[in-house]
């Protein structure tokens, strides 16, 4: 047997036409790719830290309900009794977790576009993932769209992202309102850029179909891998049964626990960005033939003259600065860049180089 075939034989149809998701290689690079914090601790925060995983047992498996951290979280977001945590490996690790508890041949809604995870977990488990069009004139929901494809699909789940990535902006809340009346599955309202959002958030309408997901990723702990969901206790409940009994392992456990205790590092840290984002915003939007899109997360969508993004974004980087690329996505992120907000000198490095670019 070929080793081709052998490959054929072994694994499901829908994981061999995956590609695997990309990550570019971002050594020596600016790095505003990834909506990663650019900042780190103070030394004697840093020094506080290691202090604190010098108790950590490494030889003994972790606490499987992770219940001090679970407790602080549960406390920060003033939960009340009728609603449960479940923490995993980063949000993808819950995104992939809510769909594999699902029946063989549900279907699963989203916008388009939105955080390819969604769907690319979706595709890798089997499922029927749909995409509805955002609005062309604004990134909004499409209610009628969205609410004729619950009609159509009666997706067992629906993500918005809230904001949404790559758009950066917060939907309607109306519209979502509407959306999680008309839906008889689940709604995940993701809120990955919660922090960024200026208080925008539905933590405080967690009901029977709605659960509200985050991640200390874009806090500034990306490195960690910690996400959580929140939702009524029958429903989290069935989650936990299929995660895997030690998904957080005690370093990130001692070391989320600590940051949140040194919580006002990351207000700061957050602010600086919020302001950062505005500047940058003025700046892209001063530039001839550049439109961005206003944001509440920490990054900045932007369209750039008609067929240049792929040279834009080229130029960028053999000037050492790394962005994303939307436009190979077509659709509504045709010409589209997007570029996380950095540390002052990251985006003033970056807009010299977006300068020259245009410039060619
Ligand atoms: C980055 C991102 C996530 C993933 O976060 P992790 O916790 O790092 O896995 C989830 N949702 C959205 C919308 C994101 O942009």
């Amino acid at each position: 047997m070929s080793k081709s075939h052998f490959i054929h034989t072994l694994f499901r149809p829908e994981v061999l036409a995956l590609s695997a998701y990309h990550v570019a290689n971002a050594k020596g690079f600016i790095k505003l790719d990834a909506m990663e914090n650019p900042y780190t601790w103070p030394l004697p925060l840093k020094d506080q830290w290691l202090n604190c995983l010098k108790d950590c047992e490494v030889n003994r498996y972790p606490d499987p309900q992770a219940h001090t951290l679970s407790n602080t979280l549960k406390l920060r977001n003033q939960l009340p009794e009728s609603v449960d945590i479940l923490l995993g490996n980063g949000s993808d690790e819950i995104i992939q977790l809510l769909l594999m508890a699902l029946p063989p041949d549900s279907h699963v809604l989203s916008t388009t576009p939105s955080f390819v995870m969604y769907k690319q977990i979706s595709d890798s488990l089997g499922l029927h993932y749909h995409g509805v069009s955002l609005r062309e004139d604004n990134f909004d929901l499409d209610l009628p769209a969205m609410l004729q494809a619950i009609e159509q699909h009666n997706p067992a789940v629906i993500f918005l992202a809230y904001p949404n990535n790559p758009t950066g902006n917060l939907f309607d809340e109306k519209a979502i309102e509407r959306i999680i009346s008309a839906a008889k599955g689940l709604v995940i309202i993701d809120e990955a850029y919660e922090p960024f959002a200026n208080k925008a958030s539905f933590m405080h309408k967690v009901m029977h179909n709605v659960l509200i997901m985050r991640t200390v990723s874009k806090l500034g702990l990306a490195g960690l891998r910690l996400g959580y969901i929140v939702g009524e206790n029958e429903i989290i409940a069935q989650l936990h049964k299929i995660r895997l009994p030690y998904n957080i392992n005690v370093l990130t456990q001692a070391s989320v626990q600590f940051a949140l205790e040194n919580h006002s590092v990351f207000e700061e840290q957050t602010n600086a960005i919020c302001v950062e984002r505005t500047v940058m915003f003025n700046t892209l939007n001063a530039l001839d033939g550049i439109c961005a899109y206003e944001s509440a997360a920490n990054f900045i969508l932007f369209k750039v003259p008609e067929d240049n993004a792929s040279q834009i974004f080229e130029s960028l980087k053999s000037q050492g600065v790394l962005i994303k690329n939307m436009s190979p996505q077509g659709g509504l992120l045709r010409d589209c860049l997007r570029v996380t907000v950095g540390a002052p000198e990251e985006n003033q490095a970056f807009l010299n180089a977006l300068k020259t670019a245009l410039n060619h």
